[in-house]
């Protein structure tokens, strides 16, 4: 038998990270009841009109621009219908021509060191479905219509991937652009970043594709990767024994590790795609795009470049970029105070954890990036010590306080006043004469013992260089004094 090569192409499902839903102005997503977060657009009753949510266009083209697509400054939408129990207008409501964006793609590095474009075919907007719930107490399936009318855009590529490592490579670098877009929020377990992948085998180097399966609804690279291995061996063996793949819909187990028949061809929808006559074409201005084209982020790999110029750290670089929540959360930290390496320090012992402990995005927490560069700022003037830095942050993370009027409530502004600090450092001297005697007697690191002392004296209010100078300031004075 021929040497055979897979061929991939995915098509990623993105919720759009707006506050209400495509088409009316119930909330999407976020907590709530069965069925709390519905009307008469999303559940589909009979007369009710949809609206376009604008944001939404918005981010469908920021995610266009991001990934060099043409935005379509004209694209439609049409009814895809099915039937399913979850979709209360017996439809969907996508873009089938024209979509909001066409063309563009993501550069990969492989293993090797080569670049590889991969191109996308193109970028639309739709609805997505309600939930069925089974009930196996009741025995009964139950629908919730919550989800139903989310916003999402589905990103086509062309099969232009070769294998489950590139596969995923792919859509973790798409997912890093996406959620740092803040495009989506990407959040893999809700749901809220999903992929089709479609498979086949074709001989080495031949220029026709060979028939495809397609594995519906992945909601993990591990998965990804596992279904992608699993329907190659799959596929290569019914080859080998000389028979044909047929071109189905399938399903991941994930617990058993394999891929299920969801639907044949001969069983495959026809939806009768045809224009949604109660939406107008959807226009997106020139005026739009520029001003989009203004916000993109820095690709990644110059972001990379721009934190080793700043002398960041290796480990803090790697765990922002791999962290696009808190890349961005740093990067509008920087716009408060341009003060890289204390921002990182805070971030690193103070603000992750802190995040990884409640279980929080960046994105998410009380404690705003303005607030986070505020504290580094201090620390750096001197207006505060570390140390009371590093005792108010568990308030500041849990508060979203302004560290400005937590430490002035507090009465916690870093003291230089000199003859607070001097008289600390004489009773301190006062109560450890033995230190004293030691410190003059040439072994000068007791010293940090008695700057430790002072510190405790002013609760870590006092300026550690003003305390260390007033110690050895009387410590010199006293060995002067000193009988011989
Ligand atoms: P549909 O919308 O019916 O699923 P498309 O032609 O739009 O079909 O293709 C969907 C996805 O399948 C795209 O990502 C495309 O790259 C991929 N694809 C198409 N043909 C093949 C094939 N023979 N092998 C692997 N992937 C394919
Ligand atoms: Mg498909
Ligand atoms: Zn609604």
């Amino acid at each position: 038998m021929t040497n055979l090569e897979p061929v991939i192409g995915l098509e990623v499902h993105a919720q759009l990270n707006t506050r209400t839903k495509l088409f009316c102005s119930c909330p999407a997503g976020g907590e709530a009841l069965p069925n709390e977060n519905v009307c008469e657009v999303c559940s589909g009753q009979p007369g009710a009109l949809p609206r376009l949510n604008a944001k939404a266009v918005e981010l469908a083209a920021k995610a266009v621009l991001a990934l060099d697509g043409e935005v379509s400054p004209f694209s439609l939408f049409s009814r895809k219908n099915y039937f399913y129990p979850d979709l209360p207008n017996g439809f969907q409501t996508s873009q089938l021509d024209p979509p909001v964006g066409l063309g563009g793609g993501l550069t990969l590095t492989l293993a090797n060191g080569q670049e590889k474009f991969v191109r996308l075919n193109r970028i639309h907007m739709e609805d997505d479905a309600g939930k069925c719930l089974h009930d196996e107490k009741r025995d009964k399936t139950l629908i919730d219509l919550n989800r139903a009318g989310t916003p999402l855009i589905e990103i086509v590529t062309e099969p232009d991937l070769s294998s489950s490592v590139e596969a995923i490579d792919f859509l973790k670098k798409l997912h890093n652009l996406l959620v740092r877009l803040e495009v989506t929020r990407g959040r893999l377990e809700e749901g809220e970043f999903r992929c089709d992948v479609n498979i086949s085998l074709k001989p080495v180097g031949s220029p026709t594709l060979g028939v495809r399966t397609e594995i519906k609804n992945l909601n993990s690279f591990r998965f990804v990767g596992q279904a992608i291995e699993f329907e190659i061996h799959r596929q290569t063996a019914i080859y080998a024994a000389g028979g044909q793949v047929d071109q189905e819909t399938l399903h991941f187990d994930s617990l058993k590790g394999e891929t299920r028949p969801l639907r044949t061809k001969e069983e495959a929808h026809d939806y009768r795609y045809f224009p949604q006559p109660d939406l107008p074409p959807v226009i997106v201005e020139p005026e739009l795009i520029a001003r989009l084209k203004e916000s993109l982020p820095l690709p990644i790999e110059k972001i990379n470049e721009r934190y080793q110029n700043m002398g960041l750290q290796e480990d803090f670089i790697a765990s922002l970029t791999a962290w696009p929540s808190a890349l961005n959360y740093f990067e509008e930290a920087l716009t408060f105070y341009p003060g890289p390496k204390r921002v990182a320090v805070l971030m690193t012992e103070l603000f992750f954890p802190a995040a990884r402990q409640n279980n929080l995005e960046p994105s998410e927490t009380l404690l705003r990036p303005a607030h986070l560069a505020k504290l580094a700022r201090f620390i750096d003037e001197g207006r505060v010590s570390k140390n009371v830095a590093y005792d108010i942050f568990g308030d500041l993370f849990a508060s979203g306080s302004d560290p400005e009027i937590v430490i002035k409530a507090k009465g916690l502004s870093l003291v230089t006043d000199e003859e607070a600090i001097t008289a600390w450092a004489r009773e301190v001297i006062e109560a450890h004469p033995l230190e004293a005697q030691k410190y003059n007697n040439g072994q000068t690191k007791v010293l940090s013992f008695l700057v430790g002392q002072v510190m405790r004296k002013s609760q870590g209010t006092a300026d550690p260089k003003s305390v260390s100078l007033a110690l050895r300031q009387i410590l010199f004075e006293l060995n002067e004094e000193l009988p011989y």
